[in-house]
């Protein structure tokens, strides 16, 4: 049984061909998936009928099942998704300014272990496939739809690292940005990365899309605390395959930053922020923490938070204070899937980045 999410054009193509079928079914199939949101085989109504019932014995068309869907006040929508074999994943609908911002998760848990974040406390469960990937926005998309709404952006920015899950990612993105799939413009496809250096030169040279950082510290003593893949891949190798990474005209990398108290929030940290970045287009958003129980760190007071602010707007750079968004809903990467996970201890937090 094959399964159609996921598939991509040429596969589908192939796999169309060896069901003794023409090439421009397949065309047909994609277009019933992605641009009509129609998962039974049965609608798909301009194939024949003989072809359809073909069609169902030997494929599937498979979406991630809703669990559990928790809105916050603020129009952030949060599924807790479970997966053909089980597995429990999150995705995170964002309204903000005008956009509708769909985070997806390109891994169950994530290995990598950030000490800020709940989805490193979880591991890393397993790679999710492209097709689990892609659904995930297509029940987004389905839920936003009957609701009148559209789905507007992308970011790679739930559970687990996307460029440790490359080829996957790879082949969702091909799905989510061509025009047999999604047809999403590449400007509001954001891919989010803890910073694996290879994975970023690889994105670079093969899919024109939204590179964003979660770099958190401007030194490898600092980093390699609070983020332990650091020791593996430095700060020297991931700034070198930021400075080479192919910028449009006009576009810039985000650097995530998430402030903590007495950690990486000092002035000097900023200064050291600021060299660090110099000649890199980047726009930095800076992320107080969001205390969760059990955390080893603390949120810093809101001056301590303009004052690095300033001194990285003094340096003519682009920087932000971003809002936390989904408050009371647990909207951050991991922390539904903990809390079910661990009946009933309700850790989490809205600090996950990558
Ligand atoms: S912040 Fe991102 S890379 Fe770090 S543990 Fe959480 S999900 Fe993994």
């Amino acid at each position: 049984m094959k399964e159609l999410v996921g598939m991509l054009p040429d596969e589908m193509e192939q796999f169309v061909l060896s069901l003794g079928e023409k090439p421009f079914r397949a065309r047909q199939i994609t277009d019933w998936i992605y641009k009509k949101g129609v998962t039974d085989i049965e609608m798909m109504t301009d194939l024949s009928g003989s072809f359809r019932l073909l069609l169902s014995h030997n494929a599937r068309v498979t979406l991630p099942a809703v669990t559990k869907v928790t809105e916050a006040a603020d129009g952030t929508v949060k599924f807790l998704l479970e997966l053909a074999d089980g597995a429990a994943i999150e995705s995170v609908i964002i309204p903000d300014e005008g956009r509708t911002t769909l985070c997806v998760s390109s891994q169950t848990g994530c290995a990598l272990g950030c000490a800020f974040c709940m989805t490193g406390r979880l591991g890393k469960r397993r790679d999710l496939t492209a097709g689990e990937i892609v659904g995930q926005v297509l029940v987004a998309r389905d839920y936003l739809g009957t609701r009148g709404e559209a789905l507007t952006n992308i970011v790679f920015m739930g559970m687990g690292e996307p460029l440790l899950n490359y080829d996957e990612v790879r082949r969702a993105l091909t799905l989510i940005l061509g025009d047999r799939g999604l047809s999403f413009s590449w400007r509001h496809v954001t891919v989010s990365t803890a910073g694996i250096p290879e994975g970023i030169t690889r994105l670079g040279k093969e899919v024109l899309v939204n590179l964003a950082v979660s770099l958190n510290a401007p030194d490898d003593q600092t980093r390699d605390r609070i983020m332990p893949m650091n020791r593996k891949y430095p700060l020297d190798a991931l700034m070198a395959a930021l400075a080479a990474y192919p910028l449009k005209r006009g576009r810039r990398i985000t650097i995530e930053y998430v402030l903590l108290s007495g950690v990486n929030d000092t002035e000097d940290h900023a200064r050291a922020l600021v060299r660090l970045v110099r000649g890199i287009p980047v726009k930095i958003n800076l992320i107080p923490f969001n205390p969760f129980p059990g955390a080893p760190f603390s949120r810093p007071d809101y001056g301590r938070v303009l004052g690095f602010q300033e001194i990285l707007i003094s340096a003519h750079l682009n920087a932000i204070i971003r809002k936390s968004k989904g408050g009371g809903i647990a909207a951050a990467c991991g922390q539904l899937v903990a809390a079910s996970s661990t009946r009933g201890r309700s850790g989490g937090n809205e600090n996950g980045t990558a």
